[in-house]
């Protein structure tokens, strides 16, 4: 049909659509299993869900599409999609990651991928010489977010590739935040590329989701085994809402970053802002690298206020923007990163990373973007 990526998100990815009564969205298909006519033969190409399901199917052919991924496993969510990629390792296999990690994935490491024999050294891989000093010769992978949640720190995903391939290990991308509108992290050199669909794929705030992207059909294909062997797989009812979200994926990240830029140039003036972190500000320390590997900056900033106080004052005052985890969705939210999402990361590495008591971090909705400033403005009063 169209290789560009607005049409591919309303369209989707396959070509096959079983339907003959000319749907045009894909049908649920809200079962367990499926049937055969004869032993050995399986006719329709599905026994069982957790295996496989032609919503769900469906739904990882368009998330490929928009990856440019050979192949596509959805998951229940993020973090199932985050804990398949580790299986891919053995046990006494070292890790390199970026420091600044999504707080789920820090408690996934520290209380499961080590207890499993996974070695870790965190690093800033927005620094590539800090990022070779840290491999080893049994590093068997590297693992990024570009942009970073919550410090938004840009890291250079051709240098992360051509530093993994010279060692053999897997480079792993946690594309969320810019998701595959603005950035394709594997036609810059990464193996493997991870979504939270419950974010901006799904784009609702109404279910939960998980993608694992793969450069490689091989590694698709054992993604897949330990997607069918440990069970956290898509449901279908839930592919289905999140290929209906894909629909308006193009529009809510053009309209999501319009207002970002809007909200971060009015948060700069303010007196008691101290800091903004937002990847499209051409003074943003990542801006020039960003710029060379994503078309865009995404709806997520970050900023950090005078106080405390301040910061408490602006999580009860606000009314347009909700106070709340998460991220991606119509609704803006805000929330403290020290004690909500990042709870998880010891208050040493908080510290040196910059999540304060005064820090927020803000997902920028879909509301009037005058609405969401105004906003913001009573609150900090
Ligand atoms: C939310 C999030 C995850 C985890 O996804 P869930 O769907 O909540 O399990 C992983 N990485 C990033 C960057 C996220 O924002």
């Amino acid at each position: 049909m169209s290789n560009k990526i607005d049409t591919l998100c309303v369209h989707g990815g396959a070509h096959r659509f079983p339907d003959e009564s000319g749907s045009l969205t894909f049908p649920l298909y809200q079962t367990a299993a499926f049937s055969h006519t004869k032993l050995g033969h399986n006719d329709h190409g599905f026994d069982y869900t957790r295996i496989s399901n032609p919503t769900r199917q469906y739904l990882e052919e368009t998330v490929a599409a928009l990856e440019k991924a050979e192949d596509c496993i959805g998951f229940s969510t993020g973090m199932a999609a985050v804990s398949a990629c580790f299986e891919l390792l053995q046990q006494g296999d070292h890790v390199v990651c970026s420091a600044d990690l999504y707080g789920g994935t820090v408690l996934y490491i520290d209380t499961i991928a080590r207890k499993n024999g996974l070695r870790f050294t965190y690093v800033d891989t927005a620094n590539p010489d800090a990022l070779r000093a840290a491999m080893e010769p049994g590093t068997k992978a590297i693992y990024i977010e570009t942009p970073s949640n919550p410090m938004m720190n840009v890291t250079d995903i051709r240098k992360c590739a051509a530093i993994a391939k010279e060692f053999g290990a897997y480079l792993i991308v946690d594309n969320t935040f810019l998701s595959p509108y603005f950035q394709n992290p594997i036609p810059l050199g990464a193996d493997l590329v991870i979504h939270s669909g419950t974010k901006y794929l799904g784009g609702h705030n109404d279910t939960l989701a998980g993608f694992v992207c793969c450069a490689d059909k091989n590694v698709g294909e054992r993604i897949r085994i330990i997607a069918t062997a440990t069970g956290g797989n898509l449901a279908p009812f839930d592919a289905w809402l999140i290929q209906r979200g894909i629909k308006t994926l193009a529009i809510r990240m053009e309209r999501q970053q319009d207002t970002a830029l809007s909200i971060a140039n009015w948060l700069k003036k303010h007196p008691k802002v101290k800091a903004v972190y937002y990847v499209g500000l051409p003074e943003h320390p990542g801006y020039v690298v960003n710029m060379s590997q994503a078309s865009g900056f995404g709806g997520m900033l970050s900023f950090t206020l005078d106080s405390h106080e301040t910061a408490l004052q602006v999580l009860q005052k606000v009314k347009v923007i909700t106070f709340a985890e998460s991220l991606g969705g119509p609704e803006s939210l805000i929330t403290l990163p020290r004690t909500q999402t990042h709870r998880d990361v010891p208050v040493d590495v908080q510290e040196s990373l910059g999540i304060t008591d005064s820090f927020l971090r803000l997902s920028v909705g879909l509301e009037n973007a005058e609405d969401l400033i105004n906003d913001l403005k009573q609150a900090m009063e």
